[in-house]
């Protein structure tokens, strides 16, 4: 795993700015943008070091003295590149990152100028950041926002546009403390995760402190030339083509995955992952996707908190480096109809301070059980709460991908494989209501002698699962490519801390009845195990007979966003989050309103340009092109020629008669619904309104325009084409 800490590199006495990095090994230069390793040990001293060690390692409270010292030496390291401006970098619920740029440079009283920046400006700012999404939390009358100083992710330099700026992670909160953004719940989440697992920990390993997540990120997008975005002003304004037919030749014959990448494509690649080894993001991978124009970047796992900062920041990276290469990088969930949607898969393991993976099984016996443990406790989080990991990936883009044959469905499972399902069969058999020492041991040796055997076989994978165990982490599949993975992984967390919380006061209670520990564990799991069978499913996800299946068994298949939200108004949800100190009421109703808000508002701009480009772009091809085909006609016919030889300008012209029809019926149909659910004031009412009347309306709408596309002449059409798009 990556760490934030970055080892000096021999790199031939060059200037890592001034050489040509594309001739250089990525160790030269990697993380030198990054406030963090051999730096920080360089420009703080050692009070400074110590304290913000502390803090990293173990929560340790930073104090004014030494956040000063940090201050400086932070504008002392970025001045050194040519930084002149710092900025508190956060992540509002609008799903991009803002930054409001201060400079260092200021006037004292007398006028004189001068430079600062002290332990106030790093750890605290009041952005006026009134209009970023709140849930109602911040009245804008009491419109104050601040920013906080995230010491755990370390400060880093972004150029762009010839400027070189200091960037501080940061979390939003209103004037009371309550959460505006995506960092601070996931913060919070990794500490109700870290304490929950270390006691449950502490069953079997007592040198055991402390327990972070893991995430690595696997990013797919699309990239489409700029002179063909520019031209589909649905690419513009929704992400996403609204229409357009599938071209000839699809991805059917998968000549596009893991084939060589394009040159200008390549160029691109290249440019923004040198900017990203800079900012510390630890790339490994990249490589086409199955659709055409789609691909896929992968960093090395970190800690989620980290991992996260990176997702986010890359893409920013990725949207600013592709206009200098003049293409567009979409991160939609389904950009275009027919042709594979994109994905975030995020691959998600927890490790100790003592170096163990808890999600990789065989090592120790020992191991081996901590492994089981916390192998089980997921699988019984997902089956408890599926709803809620369902509520953390839901939006009106990802509702377009799951269930769309290339993605996994909505319905929520966890695919563990034919190995540890025979695992999980043993305990359940072996551990009874008289289970002794003497089976115990048993069956541990038992299990031990068995597990190895899953690292030998690879091939017991499934790609279809939503939730699938992958050999030494779980890779959540689920998540949408244009999400904040902040979302589903403060979820997953959440669910799974909790889980282990109620775990140890079961086996503590079996405990304290006389039972002895192990035991007392193994009778847990093995309980554990019988309750959370509905969840697991190792068959193809992506089949009718699963959807049916997953019926009988009682699991949940929310196809739209709004009816996946609606456990977040749960009181047991409200109850979890509480008793993990994440959410409070106020901020758990804020996060489902603003959910449903964007989720209407992106509606909403889908139907006003789904709307005028039938209307003002469509149409007017299309009748254009019947009045050549009816001059055409009424040539024929002045020339006397029989009807026979005109019989197919006379159907064409018939057809695209109806399918103009069509179209202005049901846009007209589309809009009176539109103005119908704008005037609720519920948002939850709206939200269900826009889902079942207005964005019901698209695909119908979509189908005539589509038709006309192979009807009209292709020189008149006035958008570009999947085919010219796409290859
Ligand atoms: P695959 O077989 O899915 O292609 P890899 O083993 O190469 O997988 O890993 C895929 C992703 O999983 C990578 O992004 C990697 O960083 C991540 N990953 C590997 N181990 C862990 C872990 N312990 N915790 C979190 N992510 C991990
Ligand atoms: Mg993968």
């Amino acid at each position: 795993m990556s760490s934030f800490r970055y080892e000096p590199t021999e790199c031939n006495g060059h200037s890592w700015e001034s050489a040509n990095n594309n001739s250089r090994k990525i160790t030269c230069f990697f993380g030198k943008r990054v406030f963090s390793g051999q730096v920080l040990e360089q420009y703080l001293n050692s009070s400074a070091y110590d304290s913000l060690m502390a803090f990293i390692n173990a929560g340790k409270k930073i104090d004014r003295n030494s956040a000063d010292q940090i201050a400086t030496g932070m504008k002392t390291w970025a001045e050194e590149q040519g930084v002149t401006h710092y900025s508190h970098w956060f992540q509002p619920l609008n799903g991009v990152t803002a930054e409001k740029h201060d400079s260092f440079f200021t006037l004292k009283s007398d006028g004189t100028p001068i430079e600062i920046f002290d332990g106030s400006a790093l750890i605290q700012q009041e952005p006026d950041a009134s209009s970023f999404p709140n849930g109602g939390i911040r009245a804008t009358f009491e419109a104050r926002g601040y920013t906080a100083w995230d010491p755990s992710s370390p400060a880093f330099i972004v150029e762009y546009a010839q400027s070189k700026t200091l960037c501080i992670p940061t979390i939003f909160i209103a004037y009371n403390g309550e959460s505006l953004d995506y960092k601070g719940p996931l913060l919070k989440s990794i500490d109700a995760l870290n304490k929950a697992a270390v006691d449950v920990c502490n069953y079997i390993d007592s040198t055991i402190t402390k327990v972070t997540a893991t995430l690595g990120w696997e990013q797919e997008y699309f990239l489409i030339d700029e002179d063909k975005s520019n031209a589909r002003p649905d690419l513009l304004m929704c992400g996403r083509t609204v229409i357009g037919h599938a071209p000839a030749k699809g991805q059917q014959m998968e000549d596009h995955y893991f084939a060589s990448i394009p040159e200008k494509i390549f160029a691109f690649m290249q440019d923004f992952e040198q900017e990203a080894y800079k900012l510390g993001i630890p790339l490994r991978t990249r490589h086409n996707e199955v659709a055409p124009s789609q691909f896929e970047c992968a960093p090395m796992f970190e800690e989620v908190n980290i991992a996260v900062d990176h997702n986010i920041l890359l893409m920013d990276l990725m949207k600013k480096t592709a206009k200098r290469h003049k293409l567009m990088v979409l991160f939609h969930e389904k950009p275009f109809a027919g042709v594979n949607g994109s994905g975030k898969h995020n691959n998600w393991s927890l490790r100790t301070n003592t170096g163990i993976n808890l999600m990789s099984p065989g090592k120790t016996p020992q191991t081996n059980l901590l492994f089981l443990i916390f192998f089980i406790n997921t699988i019984k989080a997902v089956n408890d709460h599926a709803n809620l990991l369902r509520a953390a990936i839901a939006s009106a883009g990802n509702d377009y991908r799951l269930g769309g044959h290339e993605a996994p469905p909505a319905i929520i499972s966890v695919f563990i494989g034919k190995h540890l399902s025979q695992v999980l069969n043993r305990i359940q058999e072996k551990v009874n209501y008289d289970f002794n020492e003497q089976d115990e041991a048993v069956l541990k040796l038992d299990l031990h002698k068995h597990i190895p055997e899953l690292m030998v076989d690879n091939t017991d994978r499934n790609r279809t699962s939503p939730f699938a165990f992958t050999g030494n982490k779980f890779e959540f599949r689920a998540v949408g490519s244009s999400a904040n993975c902040a979302g589903p992984m403060s979820t997953l967390n959440a669910i799974i801390a909790d889980t282990l919380i109620a775990f140890k006061e079961e086996v503590d209670s079996l405990i304290e009845n006389g039972t002895k520990t192990q035991i007392a564990v193994f009778q847990v799991l093995s309980n554990y195990i019988k309750s959370s069978r509905k969840i697991l499913f190792d068959g193809d996800n992506y089949s009718k007979q699963w959807v049916e299946e997953a019926d009988k068994r009682g699991l949940d298949n929310f196809i739209h966003t709004p009816e996946a939200l609606e456990v977040l108004l749960k009181p047991e949800t409200l109850r979890l989050f509480e008793r993990l100190n994440i959410f409070n009421k106020r901020e758990l109703t804020a996060r489902y309103e603003i959910a449903l808000n964007e989720y209407v508002k992106k509606l909403q701009i889908e139907a006003r340009t789904l709307g005028y480009l039938s209307i003002n772009h469509i149409l007017p091809v299309a009748i254009t092109y019947q009045n050549t085909l009816i001059n055409n006609v009424q040539g024929l016919k002045e020339l006397d020629f029989e009807t026979s030889t005109y019989q197919a300008q006379l159907h064409l012209i018939q057809l695209t008669s109806e399918h103009i029809q069509s179209i202005r019926k049901l846009v007209e149909a589309m809009t009176d619904a539109r103005k119908v659910a704008n005037k609720l004031t519920d948002i939850r009412e709206k939200a269900f309104a826009y889902c079942d009347t207005v964005k019901e309306k698209f695909d119908k709408i979509r189908y005539h325009v589509d038709k006309l596309e192979l009807i009209v002449d292709d020189s008149l059409w006035p958008l570009p084409k999947y085919r010219e798009m796409l290859f």
